[in-house]
């Protein structure tokens, strides 16, 4: 009889350890795909379930630079905020930088998947996330869907009021740098203490009424009209002043608490936040 080394069984499959597909079990688990508008493609984009997964990198974006990251690490899998591949497709040619990033993470052994408006929605969602890390307490969602507690943004209070001008630099505090820095429609002197937020563009939920009875809605990519509609409104009849982050910013506030939930449900995986910033804006002018 051949002597084995200790803990091993010739008659023993060898372990396989955590597969992509163990990976899309536990990750329906924090965001169900149920959680998803009707829009949305959330999901693994590439990747074969029977590959094993050591290692997940987090990022808001699928795009040159987090996928050249995560290749170059070796990971096994990059989950992404954003789904690379949202409408419909017809080519993955790689003159087309889509194409290209697929076939990149193919060749690498990459899979990608996204975790998109099913993790918006969810009680450790990203706004969720993002109130808590401004010190917005006792938050509900501003657009509830069917489970409790649950849906797009938040609303709550800060523990104590204070000028829109100190917020918004906790609000600039708290976020990573980017070039657009952080945007404010309203007096810098006013009182505010009830906060309605929107990680990423939730320019739809302007009109919302828990929106237009919060002292300020923090949302992102607000363009010319939506906001000067909002202001106009205020200014007859009451309203928020908005604060106007960027979108890759806000959503980033949550890849770490994304992270922390992955590594309690699949322990032994390695799981890391890309700190790349994929804001597309890099500097501005200011006069
Ligand atoms: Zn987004």
């Amino acid at each position: 009889m051949v002597a084995q080394s200790a803990g091993t069984n010739a008659s023993s499959p060898p372990p396989v350890g955590t597969t992509l597909s163990d990976v899309v079990v536990a990750f329906g688990t924090l965001w169900p795909v149920s959680g998803a508008e009707e829009w949305d493609a959330p999901g693994l984009v590439t990747g074969h379930p029977d590959r094993p997964v050591r290692s997940i990198l987090l990022a808001v974006d699928a795009v040159d630079a987090t996928v050249r990251q995560a290749v170059d690490a070796g990971a096994d899998l990059l989950v992404t905020h954003h789904p690379l591949l949202m409408r419909g497709t017809t080519s993955v040619a790689e003159e087309r930088y889509k194409g290209s990033l697929i076939a990149r993470l193919i060749r690498g052994d990459t899979a990608l998947l996204a975790a998109h408006t099913n993790a918006d929605v969810v009680t450790t969602g990203t706004s969720a996330v993002m109130a808590d890390l401004l010190g917005v307490t006792d938050t509900v969602p501003l657009a509830a869907a069917a489970q409790p507690n649950t849906g797009l943004g938040r609303v709550g209070d800060l523990l104590e009021s204070m000028t829109l001008g100190d917020f918004a630099r906790r609000v600039a505090d708290v976020l990573p740098a980017t070039a657009q820095g952080v945007r404010v429609a309203g007096d810098y002197g006013q009182q505010v203490r009830r906060i309605a937020l929107c990680a990423g563009a939730g320019d739809s939920l302007l009109a919302h009424p828990l929106v237009t009875s919060a002292d300020v809605y923090i949302t992102s990519d607000l363009r010319h009209h939506p906001a000067q509609e909002s202001r106009e409104q205020s200014a007859l009849s009451g309203g928020p002043a908005l604060i106007d982050v960027s979108h890759w910013a806000a959503e980033w506030l949550w890849l770490e608490r994304a992270a922390q939930e992955i590594r309690a449900l699949l322990p032994g995986v390695d799981v890391s936040v890309s700190d790349i910033r994929t804001d597309p804006w890099d500097f501005v002018i200011v006069q």
